[in-house]
């Protein structure tokens, strides 16, 4: 017997929510960023700023995205991966992408804000990536 409130279109409507929000690649920068200190600092997916930054450091000004390599368009190997089928859809698809978060960084930046990207592919080094943050932070 099935006790969930939700059916299962529902369901998975709440879980792809919910991933949105705490995908790996997010939850390992947030580990990073609490490593180097800023456990209180930040705050995640702020919806009022372009492009809805992953984390945002309010009081330095200064946000963070973390990008996955195939949906953002990364120049490395797994984001030049293409799915055989439907190839022209996601090149389109991936071209838009990129073209949006060029817009949001122009619109954040026209705001004060400096922008760290960071790819999924560079986050498996955790002292490489605590460096790049510390960096980031301290930089004026
Ligand atoms: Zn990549």
């Amino acid at each position: 017997m099935r006790n969930d409130v939700f059916s299962p279109a529902q369901r998975s409507a709440v879980m792809r929510a919910v991933k949105s929000r705490d995908t790996g690649p997010e939850r390992l920068v947030a580990k990073a960023l609490c490593a180097t200190g800023m456990r209180r600092r930040y705050r995640r997916c702020r919806v009022d700023l372009p492009g809805k930054p992953d984390f945002t450091l309010g009081a330095l000004h200064k946000v963070i995205f973390v990008h996955g390599c195939f949906w953002h368009g990364h120049d490395c190997r797994r984001g030049a991966r293409r799915p055989k089928r439907n190839a022209a859809y996601w090149s389109a698809k991936i071209a838009a992408n990129r073209k949006r978060d060029r817009e949001h960084a122009q619109a954040l930046a026209a705001r004060g804000y400096a922008i760290l990207t960071l790819w999924e592919c560079e986050l498996r080094d955790a002292a490489a990536l605590q460096a790049r943050l510390r960096r980031f932070v301290a930089a004026i």
